[in-house]
């Protein structure tokens, strides 16, 4: 089980970040370090990156420099040796207005700068008739994925409802187990078979232990990841 912790836009203050972070650190057994991935904003991202820790950026561009302002290259986070960054987050697809295209494009970039990308994705509105309608219209342009090139790539795909992120409302585990076989079904069938399945939406540490599945391989941890307690309880598990 591989679990991701999702800071969004947290803490303000640098002094906050060191000190979150710094929790994590001292929560977790030294061996298992690597069971975690941390993915704060950007600017945290260089005072971590030498403790063991794997890091995630929040997004990157799918261009590798240039004249655009405000962006940040996949080769940027590559030399601060961040290796996994999340694509296509629900709150980037609202407030960004990011497509499936772009979020594909980006996916496309940063894979062949040998990042790992955590791909989100889930359907909006809990409609069940339109849920994988919803699914596959976003997974769609990530048939490039299916070239031999590609073939051996690891990515991370997150199954994320946008009705269960920060809703207190997890999808339930039958429903997130038939997205898994559903999802191995559409890559499995193109030979594309080197990626994780992680949930995320409304995961604590209570709830979070009846999501262990032979089909979900982590989990994807957003407010919870900024509560001390929740993270103490959540890497007593990994831990365990
Ligand atoms: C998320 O935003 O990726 C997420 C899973 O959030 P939360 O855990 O707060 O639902």
């Amino acid at each position: 089980m591989i679990f991701v912790f999702n800071w969004k836009m947290n803490p303000t203050k640098k002094e906050e970040a060191k000190s979150l972070f710094g929790f994590y650190y001292q929560s977790l057994k030294k061996k298992n370090l690597k069971k975690i991935i941390i993915a704060p904003p950007f600017l945290y991202l260089p005072l971590f990156f030498k403790k063991g820790i794997p890091l995630a950026a929040q997004n990157c561009f799918y261009q590798g420099k240039g004249p655009y302002t405000g962006e940040i290259s996949p080769l940027m986070l590559k030399s601060f040796q961040i290796k996994y960054v999340i694509l296509g987050h629900s709150e980037r697809r609202r407030y960004a207005k990011e497509t499936n295209e772009e979020v594909a494009k980006k996916a496309k970039v940063a894979i062949e700068n040998n990042l790992t990308p955590i791909i989100c994705f889930g359907e909006e509105k809990k409609e069940k008739n339109l849920r994988e309608k919803n699914i596959f219209s976003q997974l769609k342009p990530f048939s490039f994925l299916f070239q031999k090139k590609f073939s051996q790539k690891k990515i991370f795909l997150a199954y994320e409802p946008v009705w269960a992120i920060g809703t207190g409302l997890p999808c339930p585990l039958v429903e997130v187990e038939r997205i898994a076989l559903k999802i191995k079904k559409f890559f499995g069938q193109e030979n594309f078979t080197n990626y994780l399945f992680l949930y995320g939406g409304s995961l604590n540490s209570n709830n979070i232990r009846n999501y262990y599945s032979s089909l979900v391989d982590g989990f994807l941890i957003g407010g919870a990841s900024l509560k001390k307690k929740e993270v103490k309880k959540i890497l007593t598990l990994v831990n365990s």
